[in-house]
């Protein structure tokens, strides 16, 4: 099998009280592990075998980028929460979300907003466009930015498995809760491997 179950980057009640365990296995052990089992019995023997993850997520169709592209949006996912205890949005990248939206909590109002308008399943997503704008996008079902040619910075699921056990119906509470939850040292990392690539491009 290519793709197997990853351990998650903290214990299953890390998140607590905001993702109670139940949530996290369910959500990882379950679904993503479902989804995980799902694409390598799609991929079988066909042409994706040789692929990595990040172009089967840009160039397949049908199952295989349904399932792939969940593989690759729950890892992303997952890497960028982190027990509440650790996170604080400081420095380069807080500087960075006042560029780009005027103030943090601008920037936070604008992603719930927008969370809380995306009908149905499917991700809300941090990204960046080619000229290093960021940008609030949603995205229906399996959606990545990556087949748009856009840079993933963030995202959060909007699946209700990922809060339904917790919240119901009150999604707002989980995009609260979610924000405490995340892990902004990634996502500063992420941001600097997007301006080592755009580096590298104005250097070649
Ligand atoms: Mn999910």
């Amino acid at each position: 099998m290519k793709y197997e179950l990853y351990e998650l980057p903290y214990e299953l009640n890390a998140l607590e009280p905001y993702i109670s365990e139940r949530t996290l296995k369910l959500h990882h052990n379950k679904h993503n592990k479902a989804y995980i089992t799902s694409l390598n019995a799609e991929i079988g023997d066909t042409k994706y075998k040789n692929l990595d993850l990040d172009t089967i997520v840009k160039v397949a169709d049908g199952p295989v980028f349904n399932y792939a592209a969940q593989v690759w949006n729950h890892k992303f996912y997952f890497e960028g929460l982190k027990p509440e205890t650790h996170n604080a949005l400081k420095g380069p990248l807080a500087d960075l979300i006042k560029r780009n939206f005027g103030s943090v909590t601008f920037f936070k109002n604008s992603f719930i907003k927008a969370s809380l308008s995306l009908f149905g399943a499917g991700w809300a997503w941090l990204v960046l466009n080619p000229e290093g704008t960021m940008e609030i996008i949603l995205k229906s079902n399996a959606g990545n930015p990556l087949r748009i040619g856009l840079f993933p910075l963030m995202n959060c699921d909007l699946w209700e498995h990922a809060y339904y056990l917790d919240y119901q119906n009150r999604k707002k509470d989980y995009l609260e809760a979610f924000w405490k939850l995340i892990n902004w040292e990634i996502i500063e990392k992420r941001y600097n491997e997007f301006s080592k690539t755009e580096a590298s491009v104005l250097n070649s």
